[in-house]
């Protein structure tokens, strides 16, 4: 690279031009044994080329190269260059330092990007404002961004159907593993402890609630409630393949021994304040919804503990608790 020799005001000493530019020294690197020094984009290059010095042919290697001394610093320090836009009218003499910057920007350079005042905002090479034109450029603007805009709509409807194969791919592997865990006890055991598992991790997500009233449960949901308890889980991204699952566990015949019926809450009202219970982020018709979860009560006595979940509604008397949140299973209960 180097400055051009031209451009600078006054006598350089011919040890400041870089031998191989035959320009004034730009960030100037020399060779440790012989002291040549060169411009580092010059000798960079050189170097991927020939491992010698060019001017001596002694051995050069990039671990050789250190920057030049502070004499020959200070010697660059003093040159003062001008503009390459004087032709131009600039004016500007500066030190070799912010020669590139000016440059770059200088007001004098036909390629210097400045904001058209025509109104369309956009930023455009100076030498190209007399023939800017705001509408076609500004329509060629509306084009690309239209052409765009119609990629990444392919793009997204590309993902969306990628998204639902994958759905159906999930199904499907759900399906074999059901299948599966009907005839192996092996696989019905693992599948078993992946359902806990993962319904906990959806559990953690639900505010813990506080059951005021446990005598105003609604035991036997009708269907609508039943409909909505089903939306409600969806929205709340509980798995999918544990919905059905949960849904069944909505009526007070699938719930665990000892709530089966009016007389057995009765009996165990004083053990049902130890649930551990979760407020579904859906009100049926007004009432609160509550899961228990079997991986959150595994305190509770067999007669009460669910397998994986039973969902109760209330028709009132349900709060939201605020508390530490419950940490998954650990391997031991799995
Ligand atoms: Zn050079
Ligand atoms: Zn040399
Ligand atoms: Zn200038
Ligand atoms: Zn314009």
């Amino acid at each position: 690279m180097g400055y051009d020799l031209a451009l600078i005001v006054g006598h350089v000493d011919e040890e400041l031009l870089c031998p191989i530019c035959a320009d004034v020294l730009e960030e100037p690197m020399q060779s440790s044994s012989c002291e040549h020094a060169f411009c580092r984009f010059c000798i960079e290059k050189w170097i991927q080329e020939k491992q010698i010095c060019p001017v001596d042919r002694s051995d050069l290697l990039p671990i050789h190269l250190v920057p030049v001394s502070r004499l020959m610093r200070n010697m660059l320090g003093r040159l003062k260059i001008k503009c390459s836009f004087a032709d131009n009218g600039c004016t500007a003499l500066m030190p070799l330092g912010e020669y590139r910057n000016h440059v770059a920007n200088c007001q004098n350079n036909p390629k210097v990007v400045v904001m058209c005042t025509k109104g369309c905002g956009m930023r455009v090479p100076k030498d190209e404002l007399t023939s800017h034109n705001c509408v076609y450029e500004l329509r060629e603007q509306l084009q690309d961004q239209i052409s765009e805009i119609s990629e990444l709509r392919d793009m997204q409807a590309h993902q969306e159907r990628r998204l639902s194969e994958h759905r159906r791919e999930l199904e499907l592997v759900q399906y074999y593993v059901a299948a599966l865990r009907s005839t192996n006890p092996v696989i019905r055991n693992v599948g078993d402890q992946l359902d806990r598992y993962s319904l906990m991790r959806w559990g953690r997500s639900l505010p813990l609630a506080s059951v005021r009233t446990w005598g105003s449960l609604i035991s036997t949901p009708d269907t609508p409630m039943h409909m909505m308890v089903r939306e409600g889980l969806r929205a709340s991204g509980c798995p999918m393949h544990l919905i059905n699952v949960l849904m069944d566990c909505c009526y007070e015949d699938s719930w665990p021994e000892g709530l089966t019926t009016l007389e057995m809450r009765r009996m165990n009202l004083h053990r049902l304040a130890q649930y551990v219970t979760r407020l579904l982020p859906i009100v049926i018709t007004g009432k609160p919804c509550v899961v228990i979860l079997g991986g959150d009560n595994a305190h509770m006595p067999e007669n009460l503990r669910p397998v994986l979940g039973v969902i109760m509604i209330f028709v009132d008397g349900v709060d939201e608790t605020l508390s530490e949140p419950v940490p998954l299973p650990d391997s031991d209960y799995l």
